[in-house]
């Protein structure tokens, strides 16, 4: 899934890409997949789509929108986008193909299931608006209204909520973009267990989940995304996790002791029972 770091690295990427070309064709759902969900039917992607200049790309959290004059196309957390330079190989499954007029191509594949919503702003009603527009309307957690003020808001209301660091960071788009597969290394570096209540934190902890949430998201981006994902172009992001199904069960290089696995609220947790008590 793409979170924060990678969803801006694809938006910069589509700028430099695509941006200013005009859209010669258009495929939608021509590789049948059951969790894609397209707006008002893959049918209707051609008329809303074929001729138009491709415009402003944006990410909203873990989103991907692309400015299509009259139209956005979204692009859920679950999508794979590629672009593919004149004569490249195409890959023989999609969702989406959006030929531009220098015959380079932008292709959408849906991992699990995903949303490739092509609407009109004005009138756009879905099941995914709520989540649409509180990814988009909230303060983006690499962006510069992302501040300590803010965070503080959050905290205070999570805490009065009695939740856990898990459930305050990464569940409910309290902070957009950020879920379960940047939060481990977040609390790793802020040395906070996942489990803890965070009423309990003292100030000290509480400015370093704020710093640490800042600073990790930022050096993902600064390393190309997560290895787990894939930029535009197709290349695995650097920056290789501290805590992930291949580090537990192996020492933690800061302290030596075994990295855990838990299931917890719905998905795993990693944790170093001695950076993170
Ligand atoms: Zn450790």
């Amino acid at each position: 899934m793409l979170e924060a770091p990678e969803a801006r690295i694809i938006a910069r990427q589509l700028n430099q890409t695509v941006k200013g070309r005009t859209i010669t064709y258009v495929s939608a759902g021509y590789t049948p997949h059951k969790f894609t969900w397209y707006h008002e039917g893959a049918e209707s992607y051609e008329a809303k789509m074929l001729g138009k200049v491709v415009g402003e790309a944006h990410s909203y959290g873990g989103l991907v929108e692309i400015e299509i004059e009259d139209v956005r196309l979204l692009f859920g957390d679950g999508v794979n986008l590629r672009y593919y330079a004149a004569g490249a190989k195409l890959p023989p499954k999609h969702q989406l193909l959006l030929g531009l007029d220098d015959e380079s191509c932008l292709v959408a594949s849906v991992r699990m299931y995903g949303g490739i919503m092509c609407f009109s702003p004005e009138n756009f009603e879905s099941t995914f608006k709520p989540y649409y527009e509180k990814a988009r309307n909230k303060p983006q957690v690499l962006g510069n209204d992302f501040t300590k003020d803010y965070f503080d808001r959050l905290f205070d209301d999570a805490a009065a909520a009695k939740k856990s660091a898990k459930a305050f960071l990464a569940t409910g788009q309290s902070i957009p973009g950020l879920g379960n597969g940047v939060l481990q290394d977040i609390l790793y570096n802020a040395g906070v267990h996942p489990k803890t209540k965070i009423a309990t934190l003292s100030e000290e902890q509480r400015y370093a989940m704020y710093d640490s949430t800042v600073a990790t998201l930022r050096e993902m981006e600064a390393k190309g995304g997560r290895n787990s994902e894939s930029d535009l172009y197709g290349n695995s992001g650097g920056y290789v996790p501290y805590l992930s199904k291949d580090t537990a069960g192996h020492e933690c290089i800061r302290c030596g002791a075994i990295i855990i696995k838990e299931n917890y609220m719905g998905g795993s947790i990693y944790y170093c029972p001695g950076c993170q008590r």
